[in-house]
């Protein structure tokens, strides 16, 4: 099973920003009301994720561990029927394969934590030890045992960017949680809990880019649209800045894409791109989100309808505006 885990995390776990991403994913999914995360060397020394959600039981805490063991999947069915972030049952396991990991848990109503550590893919018993109510997990020596996959990690300042990108999604996604993330011990972003996502977008981007978005909402049989959208002079060079999530999970979309295009056309030179923070509510019978290993992309039953609930929410919205 070894071999198993380490092509599944060759998948997964491409570098420390898919550590940070999963493990952020299993500390939303716990019911977190506070995420703090801490790097050191761009991930690639210490990645550790600290967060007050609901624990692991100890008599659950080995088979969280192990490949396929999922507690968020009631049936085939549910892949389509997707509530959680994660749903494969394969990122711990993954990620303890190829580093030096430590998890340390207590649900709230028992009186001590448990302890486990897994190195070079070996498991040792759970124990138990003193914690806060919560999950904490150390990822050190990403790739100790894939030398040439570690080599192949790029600079501190790169990967810690692939982090902090991971990081904005899934904190623009979730105002109500308070974030912080530090790297090699200075604080790069501190965001405390707001009650909607123009306060959050706010506390990452600031206030200036905040005073430029122009709030959008549509629905059209069943879709619904709602976040915000750049005013026509704020563009940029690529499409880094415009953020997409379909039933609360970051993704990247054609459709989408094209419809910003045009609902921007003659506003915009040719070849700049909108920024946006655009939030899909779709519902699970019409969007297959197993597509792509990384669910970062994910298939329409119906396209068009997407296209046009875009296009018509931006431009009903622009249409009373004098740029
Ligand atoms: P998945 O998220 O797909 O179920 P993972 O390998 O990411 O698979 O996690 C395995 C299991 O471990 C989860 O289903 C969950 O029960 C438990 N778990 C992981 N991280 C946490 C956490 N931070 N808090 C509580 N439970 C967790
Ligand atoms: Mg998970």
């Amino acid at each position: 099973t070894a071999l198993v885990n380490k092509i599944a995390a060759g998948e997964v776990i491409e570098r420390p920003a898919s550590v940070v991403k999963e493990l952020l994913e299993n500390a939303i999914d716990a019911g977190a009301t506070r995420i703090d995360i801490e790097c050191q060397q761009g991930g690639a020394e210490l990645i550790r994720i600290v967060d007050d959600g609901c624990g692991i039981h100890p008599e659950d805490i080995e088979l969280a561990i192990t490949a396929h063991a999922t507690s968020k999947l009631a049936d085939a069915d549910d892949l389509f029927r997707v509530q959680t972030m994660g749903f494969r049952g394969e990122a711990l396991a993954s990620i303890s394969e190829v580093s030096s990991f430590r998890l340390r848990t207590r649900p709230a109503d028992l009186e001590m934590g448990t302890e486990i550590t897994v190195e070079g893919g070996v498991m040792t018993a759970p124990r138990p030890c003193g914690a806060p109510a919560g999950t904490q997990i150390d990822v050190r020596q990403l790739f100790l045992n894939t030398p040439v996959r570690r080599k192949f990690l790029k600079s501190q300042a790169t990967e810690f960017a692939h982090i902090s990108e991971q990081f904005t999604r899934l904190s623009l996604a979730q105002p109500r949680i308070h974030f912080t993330l530090r790297h090699n011990d200075k604080l790069v972003f501190e965001l405390p809990a707001v009650d909607d996502l123009g306060d959050r977008i706010e506390q990452v981007f600031g206030t200036e880019l905040r005073g430029r978005m122009i709030p959008i909402e549509g629905d059209q049989a069943g879709l619904r649209l709602w976040g915000f959208t750049g005013h026509p002079d704020e563009s940029r060079a690529t499409r880094k800045a415009q953020y997409l999530f379909v039933n609360g999970r970051w993704i990247q979309d054609r459709t989408v894409q094209h419809a910003l295009t045009e609902a921007y056309r003659g506003l915009m030179m040719v070849g700049r791109q909108p920024v946006c923070f655009l939030f899909l509510e779709v519902p699970p019978d019409e969007v297959d989100v197993n597509v792509h290993p990384t669910k970062a992309e994910v298939r329409f039953v119906d396209p068009q309808r997407l296209y046009r609930l875009v296009l018509s929410s931006i431009r009903r919205k622009f249409l009373g505006l004098n740029f």
